[in-house]
């Protein structure tokens, strides 16, 4: 069986036209499939809809989060609540053609692989500055340390239940799909598709989600930034050594200096440095804080599966 696992966001006005795109191509796969659609705190009309559309579509399944967690964390909990053999991943606004997820099960067969990733080969309908952006994250990334995630490759992407059980086995709250799917190392191959135009709606990924994505993707992957901070404290050691020994020299060679310019410098680039490193430092330790706490990264609020209705759930 396949699950096809769907975060959703104030979905609704897309929400039609996915349906109707989606399910003449899961209703054609040979193989049964459940579809599990992730609602993930929206608070328009996406619940009403999902829960309409349920009447006449057995295989459909909802999943609500109580408050908005989201894209990766409502992922996460599509994958700690499926059961299927296979698990897809896409999101809701048409811009991963479903069309592919027939081409991505072949992929897996015919290559024998467990994870298959959609590659966008044709990213003209995303902005220049998104396309920009991801770029950036990417190269920033292959520097941190994450490789083995292949270029233009985002959240859509089929893994076999071996791959969903070592990600659902994580202990990582703020994980990036993205990047801790290809670093648990299975066999992969990829399935190229152009990305499509959104088909309606708005982005649900402003500039803010955009850096936190960013920020949980860097401290998620490497501890460079925390080496940074040596290296600024390094440096900075240094160039305190070598002014003291240079008031030191002046003083006894009765030389004056005129005091007051070094001392606005020095107490400018100290304290600019002390909080650069602060803040990277920051960005661990809030980590480390919230993973001891265990505190859950998403809810769910209800299951319309198993009527459960209040098990919270580590990511
Ligand atoms: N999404 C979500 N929770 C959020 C933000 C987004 O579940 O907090 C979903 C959204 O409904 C969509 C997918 O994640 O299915 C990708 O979001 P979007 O298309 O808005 O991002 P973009 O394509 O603009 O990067
Ligand atoms: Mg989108």
């Amino acid at each position: 069986m396949l699950s096809v696992v769907v975060p959703m966001y104030d979905e609704a006005e897309v929400l039609p036209l996915f349906v109707e795109r989606l399910r003449p191509v899961l209703d054609g796969l040979e193989d049964g499939y459940e579809l599990l659609a992730v609602d993930d705190g929206s608070k328009d009309a996406t619940p009403v809809l999902l829960q309409a559309a349920r009447r006449t579509w057995p295989q459909l399944r909802v999943l609500r989060l109580r408050a908005n967690a989201g894209h990766q964390a409502a992922i996460s909990a599509g994958l700690a609540a499926a059961r299927g053999d296979w698990v897809v991943t896409l999101d809701a606004d048409l811009q991963d053609p479903p069309e592919v997820i027939p081409e991505m099960l072949a992929a897996a067969r015919a290559e024998g692989v467990d994870v298959v990733y959609g590659v966008r080969t044709d990213r003209s309908t995303d902005t220049v500055f998104k396309r920009r952006s991801a770029h950036l994250f990417y190269a920033t990334m292959r520097v941190m340390g994450a490789t083995g995630a292949p270029d233009n490759a985002g959240d859509y992407r089929l893994m076999s239940r071996a791959t969903v059980d070592a990600v659902n086995a994580l202990p990582e709250d703020h994980r990036v799909l993205r990047l801790v799917v290809p670093a648990l190392g299975f066999p992969a191959a990829t399935v190229g598709y152009a990305r499509e135009e959104r088909a309606a709606g708005t982005s649900k990924y402003p500039l803010a989600k955009m850096i936190r994505l960013s920020l949980d993707s860097i401290t998620g992957f490497s501890s460079a930034p925390l080496r940074l901070a040596t290296w600024f404290g390094l440096g900075g050691f240094l160039l305190a050594v070598g002014l003291l020994l240079y008031a030191l020299v002046a003083k006894l060679v009765g030389h004056t200096v005129a005091g007051w310019t070094s001392t606005v410098v020095i107490v400018a680039a100290v304290g600019a440095v002390q909080l650069l490193c602060l803040g990277i430092l920051g960005e661990y330790v809030g980590r480390v804080y919230s993973t001891l706490q265990r505190r859950p990264t998403y809810y769910v609020a209800h299951d319309s599966l198993t009527g459960a209705s209040d098990t919270g759930s580590v990511a």
